[in-house]
């Protein structure tokens, strides 16, 4: 009888230790699927909220949304600072030729960058956005889209001969939205191009290089203060790239070599390393 207890008792042992071993190595693989599964939810998370960034893109600046007014922002504060991330782009055309810069010229205030397309070129969304104003504007614009996007910016492109896209539309970085024309004031078929942050144009060389199609940039610091005093708005910066050198990066940004030294803190002989940030302006 109590050869027989002990026996059980031993067999009962035995399973009980089996079975803990059996459940260690269910843990053991059910960590990293639990571990999958949470990326999985990070990763709708993400989604989620770039989705809701996509249906009220820079809601935080704008304060409110509308579809007919251009440049009109009843519910904004321009912000001092703002970091505007360019990482998401896309070159809104493939051509690299500038043919009319930002500034001022024969006495009217260009507030855009004018590159030479063709008719019926394709042109795409410089970022993901939404499609807030689809206009036909005679002795302007001509017929133009006006994209707000999530990172604050918002892009306008101007003379096409067609719009392929509506308000409250959603659009992605890379996606057509119109087609290269001469709609509007302009001699000579070309996109005119205009990168605004609250309603104030930036100069889209300050982050796009259409010869290199490739952004200037990771990040524009638009700064309020310099925004008024200036056309520009906010610093320049420049990611030193391979092969790059002062004199290259100057001729990039329309500086000289002794001001980009000065702003840096540089001599003409310090040796750049790629990925270094630079001040241009
Ligand atoms: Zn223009």
């Amino acid at each position: 009888m109590l050869l027989n207890g002990l026996r059980t008792l031993a067999i009962a042992l035995a399973a009980a230790v089996a079975t803990q071993a059996a459940a260690q190595d269910k843990l053991a693989n059910q960590a990293p699927i639990d571990k999958t599964l949470k990326n999985i939810e990070a990763l709708k998370l993400q989604a989620n909220i770039a989705s809701e960034e996509l249906e009220y893109p820079a809601i935080d600046i704008y304060g409110s949304w509308n579809t007919k007014d251009t440049y009109s922002y009843p519910d904004m504060t321009v912000p001092e600072s703002y970091d505007i991330d360019l990482t998401g782009f896309c070159m809104p055309t493939d051509s690299r030729r500038i043919t009319s810069n930002f500034g001022y010229r024969w006495g009217r205030a260009h507030k855009g960058l004018d590159v030479k397309v063709y008719i019926g070129d394709t042109i795409r969304a410089a970022f993901d956005g939404k499609v807030r104003i689809v206009k036909y504007e005679a002795r302007g614009y001509g017929k133009y889209i006006l994209i707000r996007h999530p990172n604050g910016l918002e892009t306008v492109y101007g003379h096409l001969s067609k719009q392929l896209v509506k308000p409250d539309q959603i659009v992605r970085a890379g996606e057509p939205i119109g087609l290269g024309g001469n709609t509007g004031r302009s001699t000579g078929s070309h996109l005119h191009f205009e990168t605004r942050f609250c309603g104030i144009a930036i100069n889209p060389k300050f982050m796009f290089d259409f010869e290199r199609q490739d952004i200037v940039c990771d990040t524009y610091h638009f700064k309020k203060s310099k925004s008024a005093s200036s056309a520009s708005g906010g610093t320049v910066y420049q990611r030193v790239r391979k092969g790059d050198s002062l004199s290259r990066i100057a001729a990039r940004t329309g500086i000289t070599v002794d001001k980009l030294c000065r702003l840096n803190g540089i001599t003409r002989k310090t040796i750049l390393r790629p990925g270094q940030v630079l001040r241009c302006s």
